[in-house]
């Protein structure tokens, strides 16, 4: 029997919208086993959803995870890191600077809205939040409410979007603190999406190359809406750049689309992150036990 495991899921804490107790259950339900929290820029959840597994005896495997934000040629790069020491005191105030700059963007992405005409979008987006961090989701939801933009989607492509009225540039860490920061607090380091960023092949070819010379360790080799010729294409650059494999649903809710666990098989050619990860083995040694 094989395990399900999804590498790639956000809370309330960060722009995913169940708690990290709604998250779990979720968990459940899908009959995953191993599940990476991998909220943007912060830990928070993971303590709160162990906590919640623990005392409900919920037999799922949470990985500490996290997602970093960072800046590379103009690209919107998300690095995940797995398996960090989260109570690491360097860690967390390193990812404090880095919700502090998340705030201030979010500033000057509202400032630049004023200047639209939509005035304290800032405020509501804080609600919207709930006192987690703000991220252009958020934003973009204030907008379909107030009935700025009729969609969420066309919140993007007319005011947040890149280079869009509203676009203000972020001033993320590079790829190479990003590793930096995963890898001293005893994590790996894995490239989010790859199929995401809009590049062509040569810059993603170059993408993968620096960031194994930085010391990343994997990159997502698949997701669950991918075509097969893009599956392809990964699987090649993984290999080529000799980077482990590694899968996430990037689950933000559930949806028509988006689930957790589903589709996420990776190609035996490529080397899983996960294969010497003691939480699997263990899973593996029980379910053996049981078969
Ligand atoms: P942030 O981390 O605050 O910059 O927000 C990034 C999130 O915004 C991504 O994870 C996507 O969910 C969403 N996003 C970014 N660009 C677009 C776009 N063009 N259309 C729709 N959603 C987008
Ligand atoms: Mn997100
Ligand atoms: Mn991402
Ligand atoms: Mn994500």
């Amino acid at each position: 029997m094989s395990l399900i495991i999804d590498l790639h899921s956000h809370t309330t804490h960060s722009d995913g919208a169940l708690s990290p107790q709604e998250l779990v259950m979720r968990a459940q339900q899908m009959q995953i086993d191993v599940l990476a929290i991998t909220d943007h820029d912060t830990v928070s959840a993971i303590s709160v959803a162990k906590e919640y597994a623990q005392k409900n005896d919920i037999k799922l495997e949470i990985v500490t995870g996290v997602e970093l934000s960072t800046s590379w040629h103009g690209f919107d790069i998300h690095i995940l890191g797995y398996n960090m020491d989260i109570n690491d005191p360097v860690l967390l105030k390193r990812l404090a600077a880095q919700l502090q700059e998340r705030d201030e963007r979010a500033r000057r992405i509202c400032d630049k809205l004023a200047k639209c005409g939509i005035e304290n979008v800032y405020e509501d987006a804080l609600i919207h939040a709930n006192g987690a961090q703000i991220s252009r989701n958020h934003i973009a939801n204030v907008l379909v409410d107030r009935q700025v933009c009729a969609t969420h989607q066309l919140a993007f492509s007319k005011y947040l979007g890149k280079g869009k009225r509203a676009y203000a540039t972020p001033k993320w860490i590079t790829i190479q603190t990003a590793v930096e920061w995963i890898t001293q607090a005893g994590g790996q380091a894995v490239i989010a999406h790859p199929s995401h960023y809009d590049m062509s092949t040569k810059w993603l070819r170059r993408l993968t190359t620096e960031f194994k010379a930085a010391g990343g360790v994997a990159m997502e080799v698949t997701h669950p809406n991918m075509q097969k010729q893009t599956k392809s294409l990964l699987l090649e650059v993984a290999l080529s750049s000799e980077l482990l494999g590694s899968a996430g649903s990037d689950f933000h809710a559930p949806g028509r689309w988006t689930e957790l666990g589903r589709r996420l098989d990776i190609s035996e050619q490529v080397k899983p992150i996960w294969h010497d990860w003691p939480v699997v083995l263990n899973h593996h040694k029980i379910h053996q036990q049981i078969a």
